[in-house]
């Protein structure tokens, strides 16, 4: 698997961040400008040819023209299979007669089909003939990253190494290819998947006042200053988007993320159960203020977690985990009161999204929804086990045929 770590560029002085900043500049205007000639091409190639390729006006190198136009190809060829994708739903929607939501989508593809895509905060991806990563040195920096081929002779960038970098640096390969922007360099790690050997499943529920809540008892704290995902969201609304302090706060938002996912525990586990979100936009109602980007940034710092450790993801449909008892199986409406689950069945208590997690660790029947109503509560059980609530109304899921009978 590929890894990927970002290095700031910050420490470079002011004469090498202004030919740096002249190279990326110049890059960019080459690829819009292949961009402006391919865009009309029945078919794009990935490698355009020399005639092609000297067309462009820009004072570059030989070989980042070549470079600047193999990138030009593979963003031509992105954003027309995505055309292409977003056609077939427009016609997809008028056949269902959803019109409203065709037309909507209709615009959205002139749009692109017109503008272009726009390359103005493009990374530059250059292989190994450009970009040079130099450990060792004697200087008070940790490496160098040298940047040739470019038009100013050598550059010479210092760089300090991060903690994930070492960590990517001590089990990987780098590879030769980066991408490079004013500000960063990413380098990227060939890693190998480690082999995993366990057998424990767990599951995971993603909240707004525990960002995780797992079945193995983790549950997401409030850090150092007594700051959860709640109040940081709540202090976000407060600022204006945009603004030096609304990023400031994105970036609290981000590493309080990051840490809570770095605290949880998966060296013991083989598969890890999630809630299936099939409409994000919509959500669902436990979500509260997470909004599907806050939900989408959790996600995919746990999916980097899982594919780390070799550790698989299997989503389960999330309807009536947060209502059912774990202990007895009992779904009832009255069984979640805000943060506490009180079974109305059985007694048990526990944090209701702890409770939430232990039910989708679980493998559970699928429910079928034509039968189930969530006015009358059900007992909701692996298999046919016996239940240990008495109840005068009890219904059993029957694993074979997915409906319920009274008994
Ligand atoms: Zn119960």
């Amino acid at each position: 698997m590929i890894r990927s770590t970002k290095l700031s560029l910050k420490f470079a002085n002011r004469g090498k961040r202004d030919l740096l900043n002249n190279f990326i500049g110049k890059y960019q205007l080459a690829v819009q400008e292949y961009i402006d000639l391919i865009w009309d091409m029945e078919k794009v190639p990935s490698l355009l040819p020399k005639t092609l390729t000297d067309k462009c006006s820009v004072l570059l190198t030989a070989r980042a023209k070549q470079a600047a136009a193999k990138q030009a190809a593979a963003i031509v060829k992105g954003t027309k299979s995505k055309q292409s994708k977003r056609l077939f739903m427009i016609n997809k929607l008028i056949k269902e007669n959803k019109l409203d939501e065709a037309k909507r989508l209709q615009d959205f593809y002139n749009k692109v089909k017109i503008s272009k895509p726009n390359v103005s905060s493009l990374n530059l991806l250059l292989d190994s003939r450009f970009v040079k990563f130099n450990e060792e040195t004697e200087s008070s920096f940790d490496s160098w990253i040298t940047l040739g081929s470019c038009g100013f002779g050598k550059i010479d960038l210092p760089v300090k190494k991060t903690k994930h970098f070492n960590r990517l640096n001590a089990k990987g390969k780098l590879l030769g290819s980066v991408y490079l922007s004013s500000d960063y360099i990413t380098l990227c790690f060939e890693v190998e998947k480690p082999i995993n050997n366990n057998t424990k499943t767990v599951g995971i529920d993603i909240g707004c006042n525990k960002v995780i809540s797992c079945s193995n008892g983790f549950q997401t704290v409030p850090n150092k200053h007594g700051y959860d995902l709640n109040k940081i969201i709540d202090l976000l609304k407060k600022k204006k988007p945009g603004s030096k302090q609304y990023r400031k706060v994105l970036r609290h938002k981000k590493n309080f993320i990051n840490e809570t996912i770095n605290q949880l525990d998966l060296s013991d586990v083989k598969v890890l159960q999630l809630e299936k979100i099939i409409n994000l936009k919509r959500g669902r109602k436990h979500l509260g203020k997470l909004n599907s980007w806050t939900y989408r940034d959790i996600f995919s710092k746990l999916e980097g977690k899982c594919e780390e450790l070799n550790v698989s993801i299997n989503r389960v449909n999330p309807a009536y985990t947060s209502k059912r008892c774990f202990l007895c199986g009992y779904v009832h409406k009255d069984n979640r009161r805000g943060e506490e689950f009180k079974c109305v069945g059985c007694g048990y208590t526990a944090h209701a999204d702890l409770n939430a997690a232990m039910n989708i660790s679980l493998t559970l029947p699928e429910l079928n929804f034509g039968e189930v109503s969530t006015d009358t509560p059900f007992y909701w059980l692996v298999g046919e086990q016996e239940s240990i609530v008495p109840a005068n109304k009890k219904y059993i899921l029957k694993k074979s045929s997915r409906l319920f009978v009274t008994i």
